[in-house]
């Protein structure tokens, strides 16, 4: 790391003019921020949306043993099947959780419930509605093959194997294979801390009285929001007024607390703009103008081991940037490899004016068409202020950097928010 206040010999600093695309921005924070590599044990009930920190090894098999698929009977065909309206005389029963301790002989049945081991001998199951039972002997009414309505030992989870890679940002299905070979706690990465304020002399909380001028802060809770869903609770450290005092405060009280700060608004090159100049005395410092709108004005820095994102200050670019990059760094930071969002083609049904020369999330409800295709429509206004417009999409319409406006009936790229997380 270099000294703070060097100058920084990047070709990515504020010294030059050009764009970045989302990708390089991306690529840099990565490389800047590797994963921290902190893990502790939680229980399992714990787990969710947790990113598991090294590769789980299966301790059992799943199934442990052969075992029925369904309710009937199990048979010894000698493996070698049967023909239809075959007998077989009935020795025992099989129930989940109660094997049949005996052997199957050619030609003999054990009753057996979905989920029973499959006793010794017994090759084919006979399905109970396609089978009758009368004077101690079944009927299988249709030709049976070796090996049907079975399930095999270790068909879903083989003992050694794998069972989840470490990186695995752990779903209700994870949870459910842990809980599957006897797991009762899981080896995570810790979240990291991160603390957040908002920046801007008009900017109010909830309550405060909101004289001419002043708006009422809406980016701490979308932060906050999008953090959540990642599993980490933010440190508010509220609204700090545009003075330079007052934002090294701030900066410096909320490095004590996380390791990893972000902020909104304040970092472009207006007057009131102190984040700039407050990161540069504190430590490294990375300007960008991404080429992306809205969003544009991005900052990304190191304070020592803390590290920083400056989001722009109007709403619909704090969750651009925030998904673009701040996101995918915290994913990166707790050990996930990285997946770019699923992209798919839809027709666009509106107008959308667009200028070439940068990549464009214009925000969209996506749709399916009568006859199974996909089409898109835009959500209203389309300004990086208008929050509306984010609240009401279930998408982005990534328009590349090359493409100009969309007439109506052109296709269009569509980012769906599942992917986001
Ligand atoms: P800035 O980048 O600080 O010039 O802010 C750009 C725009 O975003 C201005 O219109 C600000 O009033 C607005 N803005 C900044 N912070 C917030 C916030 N926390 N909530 C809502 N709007 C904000
Ligand atoms: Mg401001």
């Amino acid at each position: 790391m270099t000294e703070p206040n060097a100058p920084e010999p990047s070709c990515l600093d504020d010294t030059e003019p050009d764009f970045i695309s989302m990708e390089d921005a991306r690529q840099t924070i990565f490389a800047a921020a590797p994963p921290r590599g902190r893990h502790h044990y939680v229980p399992l009930a714990d787990a969710l949306n947790r990113v598991l920190a090294r590769d789980f090894l299966a301790t059992l098999d799943v199934p442990r043993r052969d075992n029925s698929a369904m309710d009937g009977w199990a048979v010894n065909t000698q493996g070698q099947g049967a023909p239809a309206n075959s007998r077989f005389r009935e020795i025992g029963v099989a129930l989940a959780g109660q094997p049949f301790e005996g052997q199957v002989g050619p030609g003999e049945a054990v009753r057996i419930t979905t989920g029973a081991w499959v006793p010794a001998g017994a090759d084919t199951i006979v399905i109970h509605e396609r089978a009758g039972f009368a004077d101690g002997t079944v009927t299988s009414f249709d030709a049976a093959e070796p090996g049907q309505n079975l399930r095999r030992a270790g068909e879903d989870v083989r003992a050694g194997e794998v069972l989840i890679a470490a990186g695995t940002r752990l779903m209700p299905a994870h949870l459910g294979l842990l809980g599957s070979v006897g797991t009762s706690e899981v080896l995570v990465t810790r979240p990291p801390r991160v603390a957040y304020f908002s920046t801007g002399n008009e900017v109010r909380t909830a309550g405060e009285s909101l004289e001419a001028g002043a708006i009422f802060d809406s980016n701490r809770h979308t932060v906050a929001a999008m953090l959540r869903r990642l599993g980490i609770e933010v440190l508010d450290l509220g609204v700090v007024v545009d003075e330079p005092e007052a934002m090294q405060r701030a900066f410096g009280q909320a490095r004590e607390a996380a390791e990893v700060i972000i902020t909104s608004g304040g970092v472009s090159v207006g007057e009131a703009d102190f984040i700039k100049p407050t990161l540069r005395g504190l430590g490294e410092a990375r300007f960008w103008k991404v080429a992306v709108r809205p969003g544009r004005p991005f900052t990304f820095g190191l304070l020592g081991e803390t590290l920083f994102f400056g989001l722009p200050g109007n709403p619909v670019a704090v969750m651009v940037m925030f998904y673009g990059l701040v996101q995918p760094s915290l994913r990166h930071l707790a050990g996930e490899p990285y997946r770019a969002p699923v992209q798919v083609s839809a027709v666009c049904r509106s107008r959308l004016r667009k200028r070439p020369g940068r990549t464009e999330y214009q925000r969209g409800i996506l749709s399916r068409t009568a006859d199974g295709g996909l089409e898109v429509e835009k959500t209203g206004m389309q300004g990086s202020g208008i929050l509306s417009s984010m609240a009401a999409a279930d998408c982005f319409i990534v328009l590349e950097e090359d493409d100009a406006t969309v007439e109506p009936g052109q296709r269009v790229t569509v980012q769906p928010f599942f992917g986001l997380v």
